[in-house]
């Protein structure tokens, strides 16, 4: 198996054959060093500001976002989510069913909100922004220098679900005065699916304090209480939050989160170069590391993603609804080479040969 989608994406060797052990019993100082290790690490990358702290959910990066919306936000606030695509109107569903009035900000298709787009929302008293740093379902990267000017001058709260662009694209939470950043262990964490991470500024955790939230599993409150032990109020993923400690060690030994978006932009720009030959138009004019959305200009984009699974044991990330024909992605992440850009290459020019593309 060749894997470009966006998540679930290939994890390396050590990282697999973590995956075949024994799960251990995890109430033990052992695996609270562990997951203390873990909280550091996360909030290095993340560049989070002093006395913030990372909790991780056992759950996919929904569960992350749905604790993050109950948490810090009520009845009493009022925000204003960046709609540009499924995961940007999951915001929008969550605050519908938590009850969070809010507004939404539709960008242009295949682009960034732009300042003058925010400027139009200026003075209007919200107290919150809600936005997924890379809208992946679009492939597109917001400006997120922009987003957090506006939210400095407005005093908003900002929450950045950064699931697909963490360690793909630069971010650096103190500098952003970004309250929340969220993600999640199947993207570029290239581990399996079902962790996800909340990393939350002094100021967030504040507000997770002072509020009362409905719910058990989801409440913050006590994920960081336990977190003060390296522990976790019910059984985590124990398996997968071994991988994340061997995943985050790796990264921190070759060279720290630079170095890591330094790769994934080598593969992205790789990749990009060599498709300029081939009948496809990029469609996003902002993109991420992470992904690259293609429209194909002969033929169906799902057909291509139903192709080469079948054909070439190569997958690639079918859009959903209405853009399933004509928009597909490749993505960035995970362990993937110059070489297996190359395999992917090869088999669009056969596709070509074959009148298929
Ligand atoms: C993958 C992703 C999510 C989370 O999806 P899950 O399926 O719940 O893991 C959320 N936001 C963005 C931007 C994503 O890329």
């Amino acid at each position: 198996m060749l894997n470009f989608t966006v998540g679930p994406v290939m994890s390396n060797q050590e990282i697999l054959s973590i995956g075949a052990q024994q799960v251990p019993y995890f109430r033990t100082p052992e695996f609270s060093r562990i997951m203390c290790e873990n909280e550091n690490l996360m909030k290095k990358f993340s560049k989070a500001p002093d006395n913030s702290r990372a909790v991780f959910i056992t759950g996919s990066g929904t569960a992350s976002m749905e604790a993050v919306v109950m948490n810090v936000f009520d009845e009493n606030d009022k925000v204003l989510i960046v709609d540009g695509g499924s995961f940007g109107h999951r915001f929008v569903q969550l605050c519908n069913i938590h009850q969070v009035p809010y507004e939404t900000i539709v960008p242009e298709e295949g682009c960034s909100v732009t300042p003058e787009q925010l400027a139009e929302y200026d003075g209007m008293g919200f107290t919150g922004f809600l936005v997924n740093l890379d809208e992946t379902s679009r492939g597109v990267l917001y400006d997120i220098d922009a987003i957090s000017d506006f939210c400095n001058r407005n005093g908003l709260f900002l929450v950045v679900d950064s699931i697909s662009s963490f360690l793909c694209d630069e971010f650096d939470m103190e500098k952003l005065n970004v309250q929340v950043m969220i993600t999640g262990s199947q993207k570029a964490l290239a581990c399996p699916p079902g962790i996800s991470v909340i990393v939350l500024s002094p100021e967030a955790m504040e507000r997770v304090c002072s509020r009362q939230v409905r719910s058990m599993y989801l409440d913050l409150k006590s994920a960081l209480k336990n977190g003060e032990r390296g522990q976790t109020p019910f059984t985590p993923a124990v398996g997968i939050l071994l991988q994340i400690n061997a995943r985050l060690k790796q990264i921190e030994s070759e060279g720290g989160v630079e170095a890591e978006i330094a790769h994934t932009a080598e593969i992205a720009g790789d990749f990009r170069r060599k498709i300029r030959h081939l009948p496809f138009e990029i469609v996003s004019k902002s993109l991420s590391n992470a992904v690259t959305p293609l429209h194909p200009l002969n033929v169906s984009a799902y057909d291509i993603f139903t192709c080469l699974k079948d054909e070439y044991g190569i997958w690639v990330c079918p859009n959903g609804g209405e853009m399933a024909d004509r928009v597909f992605r490749v993505g960035h992440i995970g362990c993937l080479t110059i070489e297996d850009n190359d395999r992917l290459i090869g088999a669009f020019e056969d596709m070509q040969k074959r009148n298929l593309l």
